[in-house]
């Protein structure tokens, strides 16, 4: 199987300027910005960015806060079939054309072959 991608890393950083309830520091506002602080005010958050900023609301001006995000995106080989087989699973990644890898990509027998519930009989325990 010809492989098409890696298993690749991803990592995004967004922000927030962020706003805590003086009495509650778990609740509060959240307004998404770029890393410099600048909101993009939209009819809905506009008014409560007001009143966070003018002390309407007894809160805390936490700042520009970043979050980072990270995921994994799996590795993946070209299926006889042309498809894009993910390796998603360590065992087992079927494609829709019937054929199925392993996590490495490796070709793995028909499912006939090595289904649990049909050859239970023959290699189950006795
Ligand atoms: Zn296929």
């Amino acid at each position: 199987m010809e492989r098409i991608r890696q298993r690749t890393r991803h990592t995004e950083v967004y922000y927030n300027r962020s706003f805590v309830w003086r009495t509650d520091p778990s609740a509060g506002f959240a307004f998404p910005c770029d890393e410099r602080g600048t909101i993009e005010p939209t009819g809905a958050n506009l008014e409560t960015l007001f009143q966070c900023i003018m002390g309407v609301y007894d809160v805390v001006d936490e700042g520009i806060q970043p979050y980072v995000n990270t995921w994994y995106e799996p590795a993946a080989v070209r299926c006889d079939c042309e498809r894009e087989i993910e390796l998603i699973d360590s065992l087992y990644n079927p494609c829709e054309c019937g054929l199925a890898v392993n996590g490495s990509g490796q070709r793995l027998a028909p499912v006939s072959q090595w289904e649990p519930n049909d050859i239970y009989d023959v290699f189950g325990p006795r």
